[in-house]
């Protein structure tokens, strides 16, 4: 059996890659749309011949409860919004799958999983890093101590864009905005995978930020403690462009470079291996990945348990950048 999917925001992430990837699932099919911009309902509907009783708006979403084609609503709305969609959607009865970063605080992370948990429906983050073929062999040399016990890391994600508009949501700290949140996850959430560590402590940090009220950090740098006192270093950016992770440990490294493009990830070894293979398309993997844990009642690659940590570092982050001192986290 297919899961039915109602994606929740039909903005540029949920046109430009998710619809298509959907398309390419074995387990997965878009059936339902649910979006703030009704106007943009006949497109959809015609270019992937959704159902007008399977379209909703945020107003009338909640009926979804009653509709038995759908099993998943995917919320892939600004950042600052996905805890109140989450728990709407959980609250329905449908499973949830929410974009990444999961949420602004772990506070409002806890509320999602207790939504989920209340409603028996499973929270997925959508962490299209963590079911990459490529990156999952770097996970298992971590996990197998292939290059004996680590002695360092560090993640770089960024991207030379123009600093984000203020009447966007990109360009609004208040809305999830900023290096952090938006590419920086994927540095602190590759670090956890990579190094499969927790970090104790935000040593230091520091972030440049747009001068104007509720402007966002452009870029951002920190280093992490871990229990055994090894560091790792971040750093994240919206205007300059990076991107790998890089693990090292006594007997040589490992890395992925880039580390989080949609294709074109590429890891490679102090002794000349590749991880491979090359992978078509990362987020249809992913849901994928996601389907089956539902339709077979398995463990999730990436719960909102998994990701709560990661915005709880990043919150500890902003707080050293902040005060200027170590954060215990
Ligand atoms: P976008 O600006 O292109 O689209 C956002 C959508 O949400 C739009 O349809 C917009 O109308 C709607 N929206 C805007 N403000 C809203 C509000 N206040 N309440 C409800 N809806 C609102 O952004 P995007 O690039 O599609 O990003 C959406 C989410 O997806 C973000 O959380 C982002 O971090 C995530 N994302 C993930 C990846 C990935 O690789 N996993 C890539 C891009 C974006």
């Amino acid at each position: 059996r297919k899961l039915g999917i109602a994606i929740l925001g039909l903005g540029g992430y949920a046109s430009g890659q998710i619809a298509p990837a959907l398309q390419l699932t074995e387990h997965c099919e878009l059936r339902g749309l649910i979006t703030g911009s009704p106007e943009k309902l006949p497109e959809w509907q015609r270019k992937y011949n959704i159902k007008e009783e399977n379209s909703y708006t945020y107003d009338t979403m909640d009926e979804i409860a009653d509709n038995d084609e759908i099993d998943v609503v995917y919320v892939i709305t600004p950042t600052a919004t996905h805890r109140d969609f989450t728990v709407r959607a959980a609250n329905t009865g449908k499973h949830v799958w929410c974009e990444k970063p999961m949420a602004m605080t772990p506070e409002e992370c806890q509320e999602m999983i207790d939504a989920c948990n209340r409603n028996g429906v499973k929270l997925a983050i959508g962490y299209r890093m963590m079911h990459e073929p490529n990156t999952r062999k770097l996970i298992e040399l971590t996990k197998e101590k292939a290059y004996g016990p680590l002695t360092g890391a560090h993640a770089y994600a960024g991207y030379a864009g123009s600093p984000p508009p203020a009447d966007y949501w990109r360009g609004q700290r208040d809305m999830g905005g900023g290096a952090l949140y938006d590419m920086g996850v994927y540095s602190v959430n590759g670090l956890a995978y990579g190094t499969q560590l927790q970090p104790v402590a935000v040593v230091k940090a520091g972030q440049r930020r747009q001068d104007r009220p509720n402007g966002v950090d452009l870029t951002t740098t920190y280093t992490l403690r871990y229990p055994d006192g090894m560091t790792a270093e971040g750093k994240t950016s919206v205007v300059e462009d990076y991107n790998e992770l890089h693990i090292e440990a006594e007997n040589g490294w490992y890395e992925m470079d880039p580390m989080q493009p949609y294709t074109g990830v590429k890891g490679s070894t102090s002794d000349g291996k590749v991880l491979g293979p090359p992978v078509p398309n990362q987020q249809s993997i992913q849901m994928d990945d996601d389907a089956l844990a539902i339709l077979n009642g398995t463990e999730l690659i990436a719960p909102g348990t998994l990701a709560q940590k990661d915005i709880r570092v990043i919150r500890a982050i902003i707080e050293s950048a902040e005060t200027g001192k170590e954060v215990k986290i």
